[in-house]
Formats: C-alpha cells, sequence, structure tokens
C-alpha cells in the first residue's frame, strides 16, 4: 500500500514551497545586492575622498606658490638679488621661512645658481639647480609640484631636515622587496617663482618647499577634512598616506602596535598599477595587515616622472559590519516569515484538513450502521457543500433503509401468510386425498361385501328355515336343543352383519324429512335403555331449545346417533357419565351434536383407524359402526369429528347442515 500522505502535510508543503524558494531568492539576492551595494558604495566614497585628498593635496603647494610668488615680486628682493646682498635675502627671507613653516626657501640667480639658502643662510655652495626648470623660471613661467632631493642636497638646503628625512623601511607582508633599509632622499612640495625687477625683468628665482617625509601635519588634515573623525572600534575609521615611491613616508594608518606605519610598503599589487602602469587604483586593497576600501593615485613630478602616490581609504570592517548586521536582520526577518509561514501555512492546512478528517469520521460512523448523524455546517466552501451532500445521501440512505426494512417485514408476513394458506391447503389436501382413498376403499369394499352378502343370503336363508325347523322339531328340554338355539342364534347375528354389510354396501336411498334432533335423542336413549342396561351410567343431557328441525333422512339419522351412543355405553363398562349435548349453528347454517363419555378413551394410533370399515376393538364389534355412520353424515353434507385421550373418554361431535 502506498504511503499515507495527509492532506494537511500536502497544503503545508504545497503553501511552503514556493515561499521557501521565494525566501530562498530574495536570501541570495538581499545578500548579493547589500554586498554589491556596498561595495559599490564604498568605492565610490573612496574615489572622492581620494579627490577631496588631491584637493587638500594641492592646496598645501598653492600655499607655498603663493608665497614664493609674492615674495618673488618684492623689489628689495630683486635689488638684493642683483647686488648679491644675502644679508637682505636673509633678513627677508628666513622669518618668511619660519612664518610659513617652509622646510627650506632659496634663491638662485640669473644662472640657476643658488645664491641663498633661508634654510641654511652658512651655507655658500653656489651649485646649479635643475637645469630644466631654472629657463623656465627665466622665461617668467612658475612651476610647482613635487620633487625627490636627494639626502646630501637636502642637508644643504636646511641641516635640520635630518632629524625627519630618514625613514627605515620595516619588512610589510604581501609587498614587494624593498633595496634599501633606510630611506634618506625627502619628498617636497615645491614651488618656484621667477624674481623680477622693478623694469620687470627676470633677475633670478625664488623657490622654496615643505618636506612630505614624517609629515604628519598633512595627512591628519587631509583625514580631518574628509573623514571627520569617523571611528570604528576606537579607531580611526579613514586614512591617509602619501607615498615616496611604494614606502610610506607620512600616513596615520596605524600599525598593528598602534604607531603609525611609517616606513611601511604598499602592497605589491598596487604597486605595480599605480608606480609602474601609472594608473589608479579604486578597489579593495590589503594595506598591511587588513583588507581597505582604497582609492591609489600616483604623484608626479613637474618632469612627469611617479614618484609617490596619495592613498585615502577605510577599513572595510565598519562595512562588513554594517553588512553583517543588514545580513543578520534580513535573515531574522526570512527566518521568521519562514517561520510564521509554516505556522500560518500549517494552521491553514489543519483548518481545511480538519472539516475533511470530521467527514472521513462521520463516514466511518455511517459505514459502521450509525444513521443519526449530526454535522454542523463547517465552512462556506466546497467542503461545506460535500458535508451537505454527505448529510443529505446519509438521510437519503436512512430512508431507504427503513423502505427496505418494511418491504422486508411486508414479505416476511405475506411470506407467512402464504405459508399459512399453504399448509392450510396441504392440510385440505391431505385430508381430500384421505378422504378420496378412504371413500376408494369403502366403494372396493362395498362391492366386496354387497357380493358376498349376497352369496351369503341364499344359504342362510336355508340354514335359518332348517334349523327353525330343527327348533321346532326338537322338544326344549332335549339336550342338543341348545346347539340348535345357537345356530338359530348365530344365523340371526351373520344375518345382521349381512344387513348391515349391505346398508353398508348398497347405501339405502335417502328418505327426506324432517327432524327434531333434541327428540330423535331422547328416543335412542330411550330404546337403548331397553337394550343395555344404563343403572351405572349417568346421562346428562344438554340440549339447545332454540334448535330448529334439520332436513335429512330421520333413519340414518337415528342409526348414526344409536351407534355413537351405543359405542359410549360400552366404552364405560363399569359406569361413567354420558353428556349429550345439542347446539345451534344457525349462522353458520348447521348444528352440533356432541356425544362425550368417560369411558376408556381412544388410542392416538387407533384414532385413525376408527372410521375404517372392519375396524374393531371388541370381540364382538363388526366395525362397521362408524363407518357406516361416517357414510351417512357424508351424504348429508356433514361431518363426525373425534377427540379422545385416552383413560379420559372421547367425544363424538357431529355437525349437520340444517337444511339439505
Ligand atoms: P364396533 O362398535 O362394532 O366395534 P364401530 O365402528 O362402532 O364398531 O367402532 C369401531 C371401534 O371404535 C370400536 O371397536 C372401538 O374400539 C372404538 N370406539 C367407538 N366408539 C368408542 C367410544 N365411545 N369409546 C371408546 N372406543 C370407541
Amino acid at each position: 500500500m502506498p504511503r499515507r500522505f495527509p492532506i494537511q502535510l500536502k497544503l503545508t508543503l504545497g503553501s511552503l514551497f514556493p515561499l521557501l524558494v521565494a525566501i530562498l531568492v530574495c536570501w541570495l539576492t538581499g545578500f548579493y545586492l547589500i554586498g554589491s551595494r556596498i561595495g559599490t558604495q564604498a568605492q565610490d566614497k573612496v574615489r572622492t575622498d581620494l579627490n577631496s585628498a588631491r584637493e587638500v593635496y594641492l592646496n598645501e603647494l598653492e600655499h607655498i606658490r603663493d608665497v614664493v610668488k609674492f615674495t618673488g615680486r618684492s623689489p628689495q628682493a630683486a635689488t638684493a638679488l642683483n647686488r648679491g646682498d644675502r644679508k637682505t635675502l636673509d633678513t627677508l627671507l628666513t622669518p618668511l621661512l619660519n612664518n610659513e613653516q617652509l622646510d627650506f626657501l632659496n634663491v638662485v640667480n640669473a644662472y640657476g645658481q643658488i645664491v641663498f639658502r633661508a634654510g641654511n643662510p652658512a651655507e655658500t655652495d653656489a651649485s646649479r639647480w635643475s637645469s630644466r626648470l631654472v629657463p623656465r623660471l627665466m622665461s617668467g613661467e612658475e612651476v610647482s609640484g613635487t620633487m625627490v632631493i636627494p639626502y646630501e642636497e637636502l642637508l644643504k638646503d636646511n641641516p635640520r631636515l635630518a632629524e625627519r628625512v630618514v625613514i627605515p623601511v620595516q619588512a610589510t607582508p604581501r609587498a614587494r622587496q624593498y633595496t634599501k633599509k633606510y630611506e634618506r632622499a625627502g619628498m617636497f612640495l615645491v614651488a618656484a617663482a621667477p624674481v623680477k625687477n622693478a623694469g620687470g625683468a627676470v633677475v633670478g628665482a625664488l623657490y622654496g618647499g615643505i618636506m612630505l617625509n614624517n609629515n604628519t601635519g598633512l595627512v591628519d588634515k587631509i583625514k580631518r577634512i574628509i573623514y571627520e573623525g569617523v571611528q570604528f572600534d576606537g579607531k580611526d575609521a579613514g586614512s591617509a598616506t602619501i607615498f615616496l615611491g611604494d614606502l610610506r613616508i607620512a600616513t596615520n594608518v596605524t600599525a598593528p602596535g598602534g604607531k603609525r606605519a611609517i616606513g611601511t610598503l604598499m602592497s605589491e599589487q598596487v604597486y605595480d598599477r599605480v608606480l609602474l602602469e601609472k594608473r589608479k587604483w579604486v578597489g579593495r586593497a590589503f594595506v598591511l595587515d587588513d583588507w581597505y576600501f582604497a582609492a591609489y593615485e600616483p604623484i608626479f613630478d613637474p618632469d612627469g616622472k611617479a614618484v609617490g602616490s596619495l592613498y585615502a581609504g577605510m577599513s572595510e570592517k565598519p562595512y562588513l559590519k554594517i553588512q553583517g548586521q543588514l545580513n543578520l536582520i534580513y535573515a531574522g526577518v526570512l527566518f521568521f516569515g519562514t517561520l510564521t509561514g509554516i505556522a500560518l501555512s500549517w494552521k491553514m492546512g489543519s483548518r481545511l484538513a480538519r472539516p475533511i478528517r470530521e467527514l472521513e469520521n462521520h463516514a466511518r460512523r455511517v459505514a459502521s450502521g450509525e444513521r443519526e448523524v449530526q454535522i454542523a455546517v463547517m465552512t462556506r466552501d466546497e467542503i461545506g457543500d460535500l458535508a451537505e451532500e454527505f448529510v443529505q445521501m446519509t438521510r437519503a440512505l436512512s430512508q431507504r433503509e427503513e423502505e427496505i426494512r418494511n418491504l422486508n417485514r411486508d414479505l416476511e408476513r405475506k411470506v407467512q401468510e402464504r405459508t399459512a394458506e399453504l399448509e392450510d391447503k396441504n392440510l385440505l389436501l391431505v385430508r381430500t386425498r384421505e378422504e378420496l382413498v378412504r371413500a376408494e376403499k369403502l366403494a372396493a369394499i362395498g362391492e366386496l361385501a354387497a357380493g358376498v352378502a349376497h352369496e351369503i343370503n341364499n344359504p342362510m336363508a336355508i340354514i335359518r328355515g332348517n334349523a327353525e325347523l330343527l327348533q321346532m322339531a326338537i322338544p326344549e328340554e332335549t339336550p342338543s336343543r341348545e346347539e340348535v338355539d345357537t345356530i338359530v342364534q348365530q344365523v340371526g347375528r351373520v344375518e345382521r352383519i349381512v344387513a348391515n354389510l349391505l346398508k353398508f354396501a348398497h347405501r339405502e336411498r335417502k328418505h327426506p324429512g324432517k327432524s327434531d334432533i333434541n327428540r330423535l335423542l331422547d328416543e335412542i336413549l330411550n330404546q337403548v335403555g331397553h337394550q343395555v342396561s344404563l343403572t351405572a351410567i349417568s346421562v346428562q343431557k344438554r340440549y339447545a331449545f332454540d334448535l330448529p328441525e334439520i332436513e335429512g333422512d330421520a333413519d340414518q339419522l337415528r342409526q348414526v346417533f344409536t351407534n355413537l351412543i351405543l359405542n359410549a355405553v360400552q366404552a364405560m363398562d363399569g359406569g361413567g357419565v354420558l353428556t349429550v349435548t345439542t347446539k345451534n349453528n344457525s349462522t353458520d347454517g348447521d348444528c352440533e351434536i356432541t356425544i362425550a363419555d368417560t369411558g376408556a378413551g381412544i388410542t392416538r394410533e387407533n384414532l385413525e383407524h376408527i372410521f375404517n370399515p372392519f375396524f374393531t376393538t371388541r370381540s364382538s364389534g363388526t366395525g362397521l359402526g362408524l363407518s357406516v355412520s361416517y357414510g351417512i353424515m357424508k351424504d348429508h353434507g356433514g361431518r363426525i369429528e373425534v377427540e379422545s385421550e385416552p383413560g379420559k373418554g372421547a367425544l363424538f361431535r357431529v355437525i349437520i347442515p340444517l337444511a339439505q
């Protein structure tokens, strides 16, 4: 048998499956969108941050340019330069160097020779400055940019820079191999402007700059401006760095110890892209020990050489945290959504399945024979309709069953009636057959008896005549006279038998007349009294006095009642009660005569034979009395019935129609 798969589970799974698919898709899409959105936004932000950082960087350069430009226009400077007046230049430029916090401020003459160093006024080395820039300055142009100045040179410009310039290189994971242990070159923001005399002719040039090595002021300014002190986990979220080549020379990125990561290197991947390919890097980058959203761009010197790089970036952690939190919220919402979905769909499934289960229950009860099944209207839907139909069906079923039961009852009654009728008919048939048999028997016996009687009559007449002659001839006192008397007596008996036989065989024709039965019975009782002694017998007459005269052969009727009364008297040998009753059944058109005795009674076995001719239990009986009476009654359209119990007597009932 296939496994049972309940409707509730099916509904739950059915509604849950699309929900789960939708939730899964939302989940994945959400994860992807959050991740990519945050990534894109972070990249956009660091790109803008880098732009801002560049602006701050260029502003700083602008400031130096303004300083040198305006000082270069001063006639005093031109005059002093013309005259080679180092003192005046010192008075003019040294305060400027200090006030504007420049790291060096030099003056070159029209030949490009450095004639004065405000950062190191004592220095008299008049070596030539940049052969490429000086001509441009002499033509009146202003020049500015980032420059890398070798250690020996920068010490000439300002010996105090020795403290800040040297940066010990530290091993950095994922960075390229750095060849030097210390970086001694300095990276500077440098601006140069021509010095013009009163006539406007260029007499020399002024150039100054600030060193970027260990210059935390600039990077902190950048960070302050673009990240406005945003912190994460107690640390600044954003950072800015200035690289000399791939070496951090000014930064607020911190190393694991919490110190600024000056002297560490950018990752090789970024180096290749920014310094070798001279392209921007915007994206995830490994900074020191962690992943950052970072933007790098190359810093070019006035000759167009990529000498360093500017970086702005933020740790990924806050974003990852936000992303994690968002994912968590999202997952939570989806999780609870799923739970609610499961609960709702389970609940809905259960609501749908409950009435179905109830119906199933009812169906089972109906199947087991219960009919009084009540179903409340459960739901207003197809299931409700089904329940309604089910109730109707049960009602119809119970009606049909009631009808069938009634039909069965009718059928049973009819069968019983028919069976009873059939039994009656059978009984009638049996009786008729018995009658027929008896009639046939009687007819055959009658014929035989008639023949025998006829044949016996003549010899009997001769025997009688001769016997009577003998009687007359032999005197009474003669000893042989007794034998002759016995012969005459027995001949008389034989004649009676023969007469009875003839009566039985050729039943005499009826002589219709009217008889008063009560009177007839009285006469018979009277006559019987003469024949046999009735002294030991009490005769009780219970006559119906409204008995009308009946039609029939009076002699034949007399014979019947005489037989019955004699039989009764003979049955009560030691005395008893003889009850003769007459009853008027005029409604049925007949009358009933019963002759009851308290004699020996008739055994059950004999009851069947007593109406048969020659059946007798008496030694002197002929066995023809009852059979003849039976025939007479039949001729009159009546009948004789008998009831008897051995030892208690017998009752013979004669029923005769009042009219023939
Ligand atoms: P018979 O009287 O010559 O014997 P019946 O035909 O009159 O012939 O009776 C047949 C038999 O029926 C009797 O021999 C007797 O056994 C029985 N019988 C008739 N009437 C009675 C009765 N009243 N009580 C007992 N037995 C009877």
